[in-house]
């Protein structure tokens, strides 16, 4: 059956994507089945999205709930899920606004916006410079795709914003050298996912963020992927506790729903975006606040955190066995469940093809990585389940 759906969806859907050929139809706890019932353990989550795992009946019932309410209201009303959601991420972060958006992209956007309007507002000027990362992932679209270090992504849609500069990651005097007089935001990961898993080194975002105070740049993090309890902590930053001035979320927010989120700090609030600055018609409606603010209370109620704690500490400790024990794995990074393994030698690729063929989802990262971003409510056993897989996938490939 497999095949039938693909051809057909080839026939109408934009090739911007080489898919696995595989068509899933529905998912339970960690695990997903195709349309043919084949199982797969998932070690993927949708790229980092479903924290909770597949069909949580508290989750899906809080949005069946939502659907029978109301969906959609626009941005002109108030409606009680984001109230509740927003006081959710407020308290979580410890910042002091939110702006919901429908993805990651758009709260790149719109924070790159809000620095913007900061720094205009400071000195009535509207040519400042932005300082980005060698190998970050932020977005698509062209002012997210101007702060992603990558010039694979940016070179036929060139020119892109202006006044963007990229200093290498984790190398805080590369930083130092690009700031300018016109210098307004400086924009990270605080763990890289797409370039590869790299975490931010302690020294390096400390440093970074002494050096936004001395010259009040705005420090725009951006825990799209880390955030939302991937590393242990809600947000990564409060391991390191450095407090951004714009966080950005998306993907395990809504756990499934299309939302995204940015979030400012004291300063950044009272000093950038006002009536008229920005707005969206879906971005924060009830039904995906509804998502939110379910999330949030589940992620308390199944003690996400500790499981995040527990296990992520005991996938640490199998990769590295697995790093030990074969030649072609170079090394592992990452913290708790955003793990890395970097493969030399041999295409991270050609692995994670055998691996859906023994029923574990795995995906790559830039360079020639491994990722593993499981739903976060995964289990030790879990874990044996994936390396069992994994190793056959690197006896067959
Ligand atoms: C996925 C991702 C984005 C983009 O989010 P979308 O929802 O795909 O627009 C931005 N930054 C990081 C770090 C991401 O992982």
């Amino acid at each position: 059956m497999n095949n039938n759906y693909i051809e057909k969806a080839e026939e109408a859907v934009l090739h911007t994507y080489n898919r696995y050929p595989i068509v899933f139809d529905h998912g339970e706890g960690v695990y997903l089945y195709d349309v043919d019932g084949k199982e797969y353990l998932d070690f993927a989550a949708g790229i980092a999205v479903q924290s909770l795992g597949y069909n949580n009946r508290e989750y899906t019932q809080a949005l069946k709930d939502q659907i029978d309410r109301l969906t959609h209201i626009s941005n002109l009303y108030y409606t009680v899920p984001m109230m509740e959601a927003a006081q959710k991420v407020v308290k979580a972060s410890g910042l002091s606004k939110v702006f919901f958006t429908n993805s990651g992209t758009e709260a790149i956007e719109g924070a790159i916006k809000a620095a913007k309007k900061y720094a205009y507002a400071r000195d009535g000027k509207a040519d400042h410079e932005i300082i980005a990362m060698n190998h970050s992932f932020h977005g698509r679209s062209l002012g997210a795709l101007s702060v992603t270090g990558n010039e694979k992504y940016q070179i036929p849609f060139r020119p892109l914003l202006p006044g963007v500069r990229f200093a290498e990651y984790n190398d805080l005097e590369s930083v130092k050298a690009l700031v300018t007089e016109k210098t307004c935001a400086v924009i990270l990961e605080t763990v890289q996912g797409e370039g590869g898993i790299y975490p931010a080194e302690e020294d390096f975002l400390k440093g970074v963020k002494a050096l936004c105070e001395e010259h009040d740049l705005l420090l725009i993090l951006d825990e799209i992927q880390c955030g939302m309890g991937r590393t242990g902590y809600m947000f990564a930053w409060q391991e390191y506790g450095v407090e951004p001035d714009i966080m950005t979320c998306a993907k395990a927010i809504g756990c499934g729903v299309p939302v995204g989120a940015f979030v400012l700090g004291e300063k950044a609030a009272a000093g950038s975006l006002g009536p008229g600055d920005h707005g969206t018609t879906y971005g924060g409606n009830p039904f995906v606040c509804a998502a939110v603010s379910k999330v949030f209370d589940l992620y308390e109620k199944e003690h996400i955190l500790e499981n995040v704690r527990t296990v992520g500490a005991y996938l640490t400790e199998k990769l590295d066995h697995l790093v030990e024990k074969y030649d072609f794995l170079k090394e592992r990074r990452g913290k708790g469940l955003m793990q890395g393994l970097e493969v030399t030698g041999r295409p991270a690729g050609e692995i994670v093809d055998r691996a859906l063929e023994n029923g574990l989802i795995v995906i790559t990262a830039g360079g020639n990585v491994l990722r593993f971003v499981p739903p976060l409510v995964i289990t030790k056993e879990d874990v044996d389940c994936m390396t069992e897989k994994l190793e056959r996938a690197f006896a067959d490939a």
